[in-house]
């Protein structure tokens, strides 16, 4: 059997090899994750274990890292051998009883943040009086979008308090005062630094609540990626034209910030996670926790489909509350199998990384100011030579370019990323901006090594002055000695409608 599907040159390891490689596709891992993450961070043990298992890889003794020889299929063989990268699921996720697909069966919460679990969940503890209490967070009736944690004790105010607000919340300070009002079945809604807060004081050896007997605390915890400074973020969209006490709903998706006017109608405005990063919260950038690893029960949207979440019951309690509240007719769940896990431990695996990492590489170019602009130091090999020197892989492209612009401080953030398999050595990278037939503003750079499926981001200046409206050509080119020119392509950017 064996024999019928083997090709003849292929030993068996070199079959079971590249079935594994086919397998492993598409994970997302890669050789230039590995040394993005693990060689370039500084917590690679040498141990070699990635060149020992790839046939393209080979142990550089001299500078004590792995080296690509050949071409890197990006299947991810030595990245999730590496003893330092964190791929375990539970490494991931945190430890769990079970998980569910759910989403609410009460007409009332539909329209909540994504399934309205949580608030569901609300609803049927407090008509089972399984809880007198719980900690949630709502909208400051006096400041728009600012979060206030609140006490709550009935299902009409749960109904209220659905939906997320992308802000710190001081959750904390109202459970304590729950417990001082001497309520003594709670549950507590919070991010996993909330959960962690709770679950500290419960705990550790120095805990607050550690002999504390009187009250019982359920923890419902959100999935959480980042959240924004309010001080910073909504001054930033008021300028952006959004009247914060029109918004009815913001929602963070596929890597997008929505804002609605009207909870089923089109956003008004979306941007890019990337373009709000510098509003972020600073402690989210060393933040681990995506799935609230130390909740009863955790709850996101990441794995399942619009309208629905992604439930992780931890604790025993959890599983039997997230059960019973189903057979009693508030949620509708499906099994563990309908989440899609991949999506879920790949964001938990950019939580765990951002411990150690440094941010994705950024260029800055300075321009040679010996170089005349209508000389530009054109960097790509001449023309004739081009035509001899054929890239080996045909028509294959070597790199993926994508565009993001800052309109505010008319940057263009130009990504480009290694799709080719080797290694990129003395990319020389040319950016100018075209006018009818002349170029101007060349920038000129040489990226040392672009290992395969790694992004590096050029951030390009336009031309032109603050408030006027950003329109350009950018022409952009790359090139390598080894093959000449691999890119030119012109970007046009235009202002967003
Ligand atoms: C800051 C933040 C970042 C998030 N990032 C992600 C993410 O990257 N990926 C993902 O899958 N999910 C994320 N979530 C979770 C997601 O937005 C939903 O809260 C979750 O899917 C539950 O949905 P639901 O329909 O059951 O919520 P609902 O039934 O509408 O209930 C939401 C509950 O969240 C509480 N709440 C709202 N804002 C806060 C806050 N700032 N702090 C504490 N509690 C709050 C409310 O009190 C309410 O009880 C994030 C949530 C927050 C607050
Ligand atoms: S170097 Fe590339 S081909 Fe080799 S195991 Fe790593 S990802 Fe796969
Ligand atoms: S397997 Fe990981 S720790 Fe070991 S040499 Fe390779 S990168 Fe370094
Ligand atoms: S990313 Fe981490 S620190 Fe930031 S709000 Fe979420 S759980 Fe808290």
């Amino acid at each position: 059997m064996t024999e019928e599907k083997t090709d003849q040159t292929e030993t068996p390891y070199e079959y079971s090899f590249e079935y594994i490689q086919k397998k492993l596709q598409g994970s997302k891992d890669s050789f230039g994750m590995l040394m993005k993450e693990i060689v370039r961070t500084g917590i690679c043990t040498e141990c070699g274990t990635c060149a020992a298992v790839c046939a393209v890889l080979e142990w550089d003794d001299l500078v004590g890292q792995p080296k690509l020889i050949g071409k890197c299929t990006g299947c991810g063989i030595c990245y999730n051998q590496c003893p330092r990268t964190i791929t375990d699921p539970y490494q991931l996720m945190g430890e769990f009883k079970t998980g569910y697909v759910a989403n609410t069966n009460i007409p009332e919460v539909i329209g909540g943040q994504d399934g309205g679990t949580v608030t569901s969940l609300l609803c049927y503890l407090f008509d089972e009086h399984l809880i007198d209490a719980a900690v949630v967070t709502m909208r400051d009736p006096n400041k728009p979008w600012h979060p206030v944690a609140q006490i709550i004790t009935s299902k009409d105010d749960a109904i209220k308090s659905s939906g997320s607000i992308y802000c710190h919340s001081q959750t904390v300070e109202a459970l304590m005062d729950a417990v001082r009002e001497d309520f003594r079945s709670i549950a507590f809604v919070g991010t996993p630094c909330n959960i962690d807060a709770v679950s500290k004081m419960f705990d550790s050896p120095t805990g607050m609540l550690k002999y504390f007997m009187r009250c019982h605390v359920l923890k419902i915890g959100l999935f959480c990626m980042d959240s924004f400074a309010p001080e910073a973020i909504y001054p930033f969209f008021e300028k952006e034209g959004i009247d914060l006490s029109k918004v009815q709903k913001m929602d963070i998706n596929k890597g997008k910030f929505h804002i609605f006017y009207d909870p089923q109608g089109e956003p008004v405005k979306s941007y890019t996670i990337k373009q709000l990063d510098k509003f972020k919260s600073s402690s989210c950038s060393f933040c681990t926790d995506l799935g609230a690893e130390n909740a009863d029960i955790s709850v996101g949207s990441v794995g399942s489909g619009a309208n629905k979440n992604t439930v992780f019951a931890r604790t025993g309690i959890g599983a039997e509350i997230m059960e019973d509240a189903a057979e009693k007719g508030y949620l509708k769940i499906e099994p563990f199998n309908a989440i899609n896990l991949n999506a879920v431990l790949f964001l938990a695996k950019l939580k765990k990384v951002s411990q150690y990492t440094v941010r994705k590489r950024k260029v800055f170019i300075v321009r040679d100011a010996a170089v005349k602009e209508e000389k530009a130091r054109i960097e790509t090999k001449p023309e004739v030579e081009q035509v001899d020197v054929k890239p080996p892989l045909g028509t294959r492209k070597f790199l993926r370019v994508s565009k993001d612009l800052n309109e505010e401080n008319r940057i263009l953030n130009v990504s480009l990323t290694n799709t080719i398999g080797y290694v990129l050595e003395d990319m020389k990278i040319r950016i100018v901006t075209v006018e009818e037939l002349f170029e101007k503003k060349p920038w000129i750079t040489t990226i040392t090594e672009l290992f395969p499926f790694e992004t590096i981001e050029i951030g390009y200046p336009l031309d032109g002055e603050a408030g006027e409206p950003n329109k350009a050509n950018v022409l952009v080119e790359a090139s390598t000695e080894a093959f000449g020119k691999i890119f030119s392509r012109t970007l046009k950017v235009a202002p967003k409608e």
